[in-house]
């Protein structure tokens, strides 16, 4: 089978994360979540776990550098080399979009296809309280929707010009969803 490089991208609550997870099983690829790989910094009190966790606790996003930084390495990896990825909560604004784009321009690899998980702004909101993860204060939460409102949905046109954009629906039971997003990528491999 081929390798996989596809983009997710979705509000916070949009279901994301359960999604990829799923997605890297069946399609055998590396799911990359820079919200994980930040929240793993953060367990372990590095020096960037520390900057990145009052960023994260505010809900505003860490630095293109510093994240742009982190993906490149971790895409240049031999396992993501070998099996593709599924990026899960990056490009979040247009200089990472920007930065990935170089990225994989420079190693001779391209995007597969991005998804938009779409799921209105009241069910991710509901979603969001009801998880009721660390980060997940009222504030915070308006502070996520805010800036991806701002700097992610733009991201969309971005993607659509270069003509791999497709928007599924994310409203639905996980497995319903799962299909769907199954049935997009399984087009996109045959060549539909
Ligand atoms: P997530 O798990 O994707 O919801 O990310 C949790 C938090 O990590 C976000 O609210 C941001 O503070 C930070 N974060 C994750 N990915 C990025 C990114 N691509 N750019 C900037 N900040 C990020």
């Amino acid at each position: 089978m081929k390798n996989l490089r596809l983009v997710i991208l979705g509000r916070q609550g949009s279901g994301k994360g359960t999604q990829c997870l799923r997605l890297s099983e069946l399609y055998r690829t590396i799911h990359i979540s820079t919200g994980d790989m930040l929240r793993a910094a953060v367990e372990t009190q590095t020096e960037l776990g520390k900057k990145a966790k009052i960023i994260m606790d505010a809900g505003d996003l860490v630095p293109d550098e510093i994240i742009n930084g982190i993906v490149a390495e971790r895409i240049e990896m031999n396992d993501v080399l070998e099996s593709g990825f599924i990026l899960d909560g990056y490009p979040r604004t247009s200089a990472q979009a920007e930065a990935l784009e170089g990225e994989l321009l420079s190693s001779g690899l391209s995007l597969d296809l991005a998804i938009n998980l779409e799921v209105p702004v009241d069910e991710v909101t509901q979603r969001m309280l009801d998880r009721s993860r660390a980060d997940d204060t009222e504030e915070a939460i308006q502070r996520r929707l805010e800036i991806y409102e701002n700097e992610t949905a733009p991201l969309l046109e971005w993607f659509e010009e270069r003509n791999n954009l497709i928007v599924v629906d994310g409203l639905g039971t996980e497995d319903v969803v799962f299909s769907r997003l199954q049935n997009v990528i399984d087009g996109v491999i045959s060549g539909n």
